[in-house]
């Protein structure tokens, strides 16, 4: 490498680390806000068409938790991803024939919304001798062509989902429509955590709703105002993505 090449790098790594920095002191200020500490809120970083080697840099910084939204991708980057010190969730569209190929790779499959999904989840947990973290993603903005499962058959999946062997359930997530203002994005957030209390309250077997994933770049803070205790962020962290 270059002198000049690693100094290029290291603007990468610097700006990073004052992001990192940036976004921890909004979590803890949130979390206060709301009653809560920092160590309450899980930092997932969204990791797409970011490179390994500054997505481990984030991981030395002291962040847990990392996210890809695409099987290809993620298999391509599996090898170099840091996981002793981090763990690896998937958080995108999950088609069922692509559940194989990630069974044992990652901690948490974030978003579960059909029967048949989580069917194949259990299938080749069962396999693979392993048990799946799933959180259920729920469509809060009733969006047509998006995923998630709509608030009046959540119950239901829930339900059968949690008969399901070596498939347990640990919360709800949800990307809420994209909104002009942070009013109206909140709105979206209340009415997740109180699907998510609500669900809570039920105390079913097998269905621990330790995590409610909600909360990008630009309203992680509200999120965790309105309840949520995990965000996923990514431009905020990596800056602008670029896709190839
Ligand atoms: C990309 C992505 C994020 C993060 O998006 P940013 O706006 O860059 O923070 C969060 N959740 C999911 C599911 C994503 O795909």
């Amino acid at each position: 490498m270059t002198e000049e090449l690693s100094a290029e790098k290291q603007k990468i790594f610097d700006a990073i680390s004052a992001n990192y920095t940036e976004i921890t002191e909004n979590i803890a200020r949130a979390a206060e806000k709301s009653g809560r500490k920092y160590e309450d809120i899980s930092f997932l970083a969204a990791t797409k068409t970011v490179e390994p080697e500054l997505i481990n840099y984030a991981i030395s910084l002291g962040l847990k938790k990392i996210g890809e939204n695409k099987v290809q991708e993620l298999l391509s980057k599996y090898e170099e991803y840091d996981l002793e010190n981090s763990e690896l969730h998937f958080i995108g569209h999950l088609q069922t024939n692509k559940v194989r190929q990630i069974i044992g790779k990652v901690t948490m499959i974030q978003s579960v919304d059909s029967i048949k999904l989580a069917k194949e989840i259990s299938r080749l947990s069962v396999k693979n001798g392993v048990t799946t973290d799933i959180l259920i993603e729920v469509n809060i903005g009733r969006e047509e062509n998006k995923s998630g499962v709509l608030t009046e058959k959540l119950d239901e999946l829930i339900e059968e989902i949690s008969l399901m062997e070596n498939i347990k359930i640990r919360g709800l997530m949800s990307v809420p429509p994209i909104c002009d203002s942070k009013q109206e994005i909140s709105k979206f957030f209340d009415n997740m955590y109180k699907l998510f209390i609500d669900i809570s309250s039920k105390k079913s077997d097998n269905v621990c709703m330790d995590f409610l994933s909600m909360g990008m770049s630009d309203d992680y803070q509200e999120a965790i105002l309105c309840g949520a205790n995990m965000i996923r962020v990514g431009s905020r962290l990596f800056g602008a993505r670029i896709y190839r």
